[in-house]
């Protein structure tokens, strides 16, 4: 479902940003001749952006979410901490089962909340300075 909050000044054109890695993924247009689309829209619809798409395809996407997060909202959008890998169907098929793996492989991507994701042992993406 494609869902749209209007923050700020409208105009004809605006940026989809993908649900998965945050970069900018669509340019939207409007057909009307009203100006209805933020510039920055943030994230629209949960399809992924071609990279994305590309690296779901060869495994699991992981993102590293806030322990205490709660899902609301027609798009959930926890609070990410960092933490994005891609994991392969072997290893995931090996770490989870029941739910959480028919999860996992429906939709190739799992949030995973900080606690589980150092006791995985799964990589932090810092960013280092120098
Ligand atoms: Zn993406």
């Amino acid at each position: 479902m494609d869902w749209i909050i209007m923050i700020g000044e409208l105009s004809h054109v605006g940026m989809n940003t993908c649900y998965f890695c945050n970069e900018p993924s669509e340019i939207l247009i409007d057909r009307r001749l009203k100006k209805t689309l933020p510039r920055n829209i943030g994230v629209m619809n949960m399809r992924p952006c071609t990279k994305c798409e590309d690296l779901m395809k060869q495994g699991i996407l992981l993102i590293s979410i806030k322990n205490d997060t709660q899902m609301q909202g027609p798009i959930p959008n926890p609070y990410r901490t960092g933490g994005w890998v891609i994991i392969k169907q072997e290893a995931i098929e090996r770490m989870l089962d029941g739910d959480f793996l028919k999860f996992a492989l429906k939709y190739r991507f799992m949030f995973i909340n900080d606690e589980a994701w150092d006791a995985m042992g799964l990589p932090r993406n810092e960013i280092h300075p120098d």
